[in-house]
C-alpha cells in the first residue's frame, strides 16, 4: 500500500525514520549502459523524479498485480523522448491479463493513440528461460501467489524475485552462485500471497546469498528494529538503495 498507509497512525506510518517510508517496490537494473525497468507501481513517476531516472531501454515486468503495472501510464514521457516503443518482457498469462486492465493502452481508440505509451512485447513462453536484451544475458524463471504466475529475473550474480509465495524447487537450480539476492517479505504474520519475514530468510539460506535484501515490505516492520532481528547478511532494503553486482 506504500508507507505511510493512508489514515494510519502507526509507529512505523509515523516514524521520522526515512527508512520508513516506502513507494512501491521495483528496480532499475543498469547494465553495459542500458536501463533495465523491472515493474511500474503507483509511485513510477515519483521514483523517477526521486531518483533520476530520465530514460529506459526496456521494462521486465513480474505480473499484473496493482502495485507493480498502476505506472504504466506515466512511462509516456520516455515515449516521448525516446526511438519509438519500448521492449516490454512479461509472461503471456501476465500480458493477457494487462490487456484487460489496460484495455486502452492494449487497443487505443483513434483520440487517444498518439498519446499513449508504446511497447513492443516479447511474451516469455515458458516458466525458466534465457532473454538477450541487447546481447546482455538474463535469465528468468517462474514462480507464483495465490495462483498467478510471477516472474523473478536474474542478471549475474543479482536475481530480484517479488512476490512470491509457492515456487518449484528447481528455482535453487536457478539462482545458484547468486550472491546478491533481493526476495520479498511483506510482515512478520502468516499471508497467503507473500513470504512472511521468517519465510524469506528461509527462503535467502537455501539460496546461499552472501547477502540478501527484503523488499515488498509492509507498515507492521520497522526498519531498525527488524534489521536488528536479522541475520547479519539479511537487511531490510530501502527506496533507493543501490546494488553493484556482476553479469
Ligand atoms: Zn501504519
Ligand atoms: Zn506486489
Amino acid at each position: 500500500m506504500g508507507i505511510p498507509v493512508i489514515g494510519c497512525s502507526c509507529d512505523v506510518c509515523c516514524s521520522d525514520n526515512a527508512r520508513n517510508q516506502r513507494m512501491r517496490s521495483g528496480c532499475l537494473v543498469s547494465v553495459n549502459s542500458k536501463k533495465i525497468l523491472i515493474d511500474a507501481g503507483p509511485e513510477l513517476r515519483q521514483q523517477a523524479l526521486a531518483f533520476g531516472i530520465d530514460s529506459i531501454d526496456a521494462l521486465f515486468i513480474t505480473h499484473a498485480h496493482q502495485d507493480h503495472v498502476a505506472g504504466l501510464d506515466d512511462l509516456r514521457p520516455f515515449f516521448f523522448r525516446g526511438r519509438g516503443p519500448v521492449p516490454c518482457y512479461l509472461l503471456r498469462e501476465t500480458y493477457e491479463d494487462l490487456a484487460v486492465r489496460f484495455g486502452y493502452i492494449f487497443k487505443p481508440g483513434k483520440e487517444t493513440g498518439t498519446l499513449l505509451p508504446k511497447f513492443s512485447f516479447e511474451i516469455l513462453e515458458e516458466d525458466r528461460g534465457r532473454i538477450d536484451f541487447e546481447g546482455i544475458k538474463i535469465k528468468y524463471l517462474t514462480f507464483s501467489q495465490a495462483g498467478m504466475k510471477v516472474n523473478g529475473y536474474r542478471f549475474g550474480d543479482l536475481a530480484y524475485i517479488s512476490d512470491i509465495k509457492e515456487y518449484p524447487d528447481s528455482i535453487f537450480d536457478d539462482l545458484a552462485g547468486v550472491k546478491t539476492l533481493i526476495v520479498s517479505a511483506l510482515r512478520k504474520e502468516p499471508n497467503p500471497i507473500h513470504f512472511t519475514v521468517d519465510e524469506a530468510v528461509a527462503f535467502a539460506e537455501k539460496t546461499e546469498a552472501e547477502k540478501t535484501w527484503l523488499t515488498h515490505i509492509a507498515h507492521e516492520l520497522d526498519h531498525d528494529k527488524t534489521n536488528a532481528s536479522l541475520p547479519e547478511n539479511i537487511r531490510m532494503a530501502y527506496d533507493g538503495l543501490e546494488l553493484n553486482f556482476t553479469m
